[in-house]
């Protein structure tokens, strides 16, 4: 991979970068190659110059990832805090860069005087991964709100895509292959900022009441099977508390499974399969995981 690259780049490539660092497990192994780009050109200019066959992976803040203990082969790109513009179109308009924290495109957007994107607030991703998860909260989903999206292909080059190039439904969104999110295009309401702001203070509380806030995890590791709660399903089967290794589920949130300090990518993953089983058994639902698992085997 290094031997390909032909220009001078401004971004910072990084070998065997650890990804526990940048996710909020805190577990993971290295990546191989770890690319923070200086910018949308530069980006263009690292993947142009990439080998076809190199695997690629995007990573936001890493709040929805199990990276395994044997890290990761092949490239990771890091969006977080680098492609990071948030600017006003046009009249209830927004583009929001895929680096950009989904708390700050809250805020921004309350301080603009505009409405619908409050619950994007307490998610503790970027925009990026809010577009590739359809992040949501509280009723409200990422692309809800989405007029556009600009994306990048492994080439380089960049689209203008519009929803209907893309299949949309709860936590899961398929889109072109080999395509990443640079930015997304929301469309929001006009209201008035004190009311979004305590909108944003409202949907703040009612998670910290509700949810392990602090403790290293990745938020709810299933889906909500239809017509139930993943929590209600696994909290029926006495698991709140059950540990494997230093993986615990939470005895707050029974659909949230805590790292308490020492735990491994392998003890999470047991426990993940572990709880899946005992609802299976118990309950006859398959819960399906909302958390992506990636990366080699220790
Ligand atoms: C305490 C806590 C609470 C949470 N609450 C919620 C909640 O209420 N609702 C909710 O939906 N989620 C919630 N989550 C999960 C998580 O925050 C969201 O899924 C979030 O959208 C992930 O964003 P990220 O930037 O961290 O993505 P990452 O974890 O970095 O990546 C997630 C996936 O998106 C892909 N990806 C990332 N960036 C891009 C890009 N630019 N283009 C293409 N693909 C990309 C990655 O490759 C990966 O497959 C919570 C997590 C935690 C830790």
């Amino acid at each position: 991979m290094m031997a390909a690259i032909q220009q001078a780049l401004r971004g910072s490539l990084k070998l065997n970068e650890s990804m526990a660092r940048h996710t909020t497990w805190r577990v993971g192994g290295p990546a191989e190659c770890y690319y923070e780009p200086a910018g949308l050109e530069d980006l263009a200019e690292f993947l142009s110059q990439q080998d076809e066959a190199e695997p690629l992976m995007w990573l936001g803040l890493g709040s929805n990832l199990l990276v395994r203990d044997g890290g990761i082969r092949g490239t990771v790109i890091i969006t977080s805090g680098l492609l990071n513009e948030i600017e006003l179109l046009d009249e209830g308009l927004v583009r929001v860069e895929a680096g950009v924290a989904c708390a700050k495109a809250a805020r921004f957007c309350a301080r603009q005087q505009l409405v619908g994107v409050e619950f994007l607030a307490g998610i503790p991703g970027t925009m990026g991964g809010a577009l590739a998860m359809n992040a949501g909260a509280f009723g409200s989903e990422t692309w809800q709100h989405v007029v556009a999206v600009e994306t990048i292909n492994r080439n380089g080059q960049r689209h203008l895509r519009q929803p209907e190039e893309f299949v949309v439904s709860y936590r899961h969104v398929k889109g072109v292959s080999d395509e990443w999110f640079v930015a997304a295009h929301l469309r929001l309401y006009c209201g008035d900022s004190e009311t979004a702001t305590a909108r944003i203070k409202e949907l703040l509380e009612k998670r910290n009441s509700s949810q392990p806030i602090g403790l290293p995890s990745c938020g709810s590791v299933f889906r909500n099977p239809e017509g139930d709660h993943a929590a209600r399903l696994i909290e029926a089967c006495g698991l709140k508390g059950v540990c494997v290794g230093g993986a615990c589920v939470s005895e707050k949130h029974a659909n949230f499974i805590i790292n308490t300090g020492e735990a491994t990518a392998a003890d999470i993953e047991a426990l993940i399969e572990k709880v899946a089983a005992e609802v299976e058994s118990q309950h006859g639902v398959q819960l399906i995981r909302e958390v992506h698992i990636v990366g080699e085997v220790a």
